[in-house]
């Protein structure tokens, strides 16, 4: 079924059946789902955007991918090669979909990527099946400090895009019955209102069935992991001259059918 908008306290509505801890609770997915269609989503009260966290806050992997769009390759100066170069975003820089971001580099950039939420455990997933171990997407932001990426004898992707607040998700878990083509949504990130990437999701080079074949080849994949799937050209670093965020900012990060994140920049506390 296609979920109505609005909301609920599944705890509550369901009695206690179900916890409120969503990480928790993508443990118990298939089941969840099969509790909502036979209850009544409907929104009571407000939601107060600004308090909203990461959907998943506290996932046991976050597997990341470099390089998924052919332009972004491009601008980059890689070529596309015969796998998909992988990293993690360490967990502690996940962020929800409104908040205020430290600029904690001079090259802070922006990376607009689709999120996937993995919603069962799973291990050698054939990519004619990997859609079934998927539970939902999400907005994302793969935000990096290109300094500390890039310093050093080898790149040091991870630890450059995993300070604090640096991987914004949300606004919300969309299940994928809710997309009538998961595969082909238009994605798309402003920086203070100027569109700076645009593509759509079908354009990957590697698209989401086949990185989770690729990965579940080799992790066991966990309910509520996340897998952040690349970002198309338009990245700042590859700007002549360079941009880079600064303090004041407002970066709209956004995909079709899936919602947007609303992140401001400012100044690293002192
Ligand atoms: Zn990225």
């Amino acid at each position: 079924m296609v979920w109505p908008s609005g909301h609920l306290d599944v705890e509550s509505a369901s009695g206690g059946r179900f916890g409120s801890d969503t990480q928790a609770l993508m443990g118990e997915w298939a089941d969840l789902l099969a509790w909502m269609e036979g209850s009544e989503p409907a929104s009571a009260g407000a939601i107060e955007p600004s308090e909203l966290g990461p959907p998943l806050p506290r996932p046991r992997q976050v597997f990341a991918i470099g390089l998924n769009y052919a332009e972004h390759a491009e601008e980059a100066g890689h070529l596309r090669e015969g796998v998909p170069q992988v990293f993690t975003k360490f967990p502690s820089c996940l962020a929800g979909p409104n908040a205020r971001v430290s600029v904690a580099s001079p090259r802070l950039d922006w990376e607009v990527e689709l999120v996937v939420a993995v919603g069962a455990e799973a291990s050698a997933v054939e990519a004619e099946n990997a859609w079934s171990v998927v539970a939902g997407l999400m907005v994302g932001q793969d935000l990096s400090a290109r300094d500390v990426q890039l310093a050093g004898a080898a790149p040091q992707w991870s630890l450059g895009k995993s300070f604090a607040g640096f991987g914004p998700t949300g606004p919300a878990l969309v299940p994928l019955a809710n997309l009538d083509r998961p595969d082909d949504l238009a994605i798309e990130c402003l920086l203070n209102g100027e569109r700076v990437q645009h593509a759509r999701t079908s354009q990957m080079v590697w698209p989401v069935p086949e990185l989770v074949a690729r990965l579940s080849a080799v992790c066991t994949l966990y309910p509520g992991d996340l897998i952040f799937t690349g970002t198309p050209a338009g990245v700042g670093n590859r700007r002549q001259p360079p941009r880079y965020l600064a303090e004041g900012d407002l970066l709209v990060s956004r995909i079709e059918g899936l919602g947007e994140l609303s992140n401001t920049f400012c100044a690293v506390a002192g």
